[in-house]
């Protein structure tokens, strides 16, 4: 039974030795997709639902790992957070972000509001205050061009720490999204306690209109709620038109998602912007 401990434990070793091999290999590939250029933004439009037009868009990340293909963030994001990278991801986003922003400018192209994702632990790990500043400055932007959308989960662990910046980041002309509504614990407080601007559905009950039972009430519930208290809803994962006509008639402000447009690339991106101009 002694052997068997020493064998166990032996085994038990070399799993770990081969976890954190995987770790460190992981992190030296993310450390080398970064340089490599291996990440890339993607864009995808809103539409506001009262005036039909273009509004804003929202950043997504996308991993073109020359071996394994197209990685969707829905994996590697969390992988990201679990190796203490998302930080580092982040900031490489919000540079890039700023970066078109001021390319567009250049070309002309107006972009009221461009959507930045935030992941939950960047407001206690890093300097997100800082780090947005100093791009903005870089490219002579001003705050009020960009939206950080966060989920609750970035305040559950340090609620003082999470309003401090929040409200720093409100000085500086930004505007606050509360991302994938509905699908948390305590998300009402945080609504009036939390300099909240926006309020995105979460497309999980986007995908139930009309045909589950009580959704569309919770829907129209919800929306009724952000409005009074003067948040501006928006609808993700808009994909047929009757969910579109549902919304628009309860005074959603805006939605996104495939029926409007799929998130593009920078150069289809600038396709649809001028095809759009001209409608
Ligand atoms: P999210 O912020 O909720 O982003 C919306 C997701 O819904 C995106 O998935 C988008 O491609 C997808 N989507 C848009 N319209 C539709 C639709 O009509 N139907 C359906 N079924 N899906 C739609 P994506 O790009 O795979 O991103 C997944 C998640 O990864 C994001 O969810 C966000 O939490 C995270 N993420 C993406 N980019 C970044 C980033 O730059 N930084 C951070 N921290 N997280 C990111
Ligand atoms: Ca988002
Ligand atoms: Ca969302
Ligand atoms: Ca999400």
């Amino acid at each position: 039974s002694k052997e068997l401990g020493r064998n166990s434990f032996q085994m038990y070793k070399a799993s770990m030795n081969a976890r954190s091999l995987e770790r460190l290999s992981m992190q030296s590939r993310f450390q080398s997709a970064l340089e490599n250029g291996e990440f890339e933004l993607y864009f995808q439009p809103l539409k506001c639902l009262v005036s039909s037009r273009l509004t804003s868009l929202e950043c997504l990340l996308r991993w073109h790992d020359p071996n394994l293909g197209m990685i969707s963030p829905a994996q590697f994001i969390p992988l990201a957070e679990e190796l203490g990278l998302i930080v580092k991801l982040d900031e490489w986003v919000i540079d890039r972000a700023c970066a078109q922003l001021a390319h567009w400018r250049k070309a002309n192209i107006e972009i009221r509001h461009l959507a930045i994702n935030i992941s939950a632990q960047h407001l206690t790990q890093g300097d997100l205050v800082s780090t947005l500043r100093y791009a903005l400055g870089k490219y002579n932007l001003s705050g009020t061009q960009i939206e950080l959308e966060l989920t609750e989960c970035s305040f559950v662990s340090n609620f003082q720490r999470a309003k401090a910046v929040l409200t720093e980041l409100k000085t500086m002309g930004v505007s606050i999204a509360l991302d994938d509504f509905g699908t948390g614990y305590s998300a009402l407080s945080y609504l009036t306690k939390l300099p909240i601007d926006i309020l995105k559905i979460d497309p999980s009950f986007i995908a139930k209109i009309p045909d589950e039972y009580g959704n569309s009430e919770i829907v129209s519930a919800i929306i009724a709620m952000a409005k009074a208290l003067k948040l501006h809803v928006v609808a993700e994962g808009v994909e047929k038109q009757e969910q579109m006509r549902f919304l628009q008639k309860l005074g959603c402000h805006a939605m996104q998602g495939y029926l409007y447009c799929k998130p593009l690339t920078q150069a289809a991106w600038y396709e649809f912007y001028q095809a759009e101009k001209l409608t």
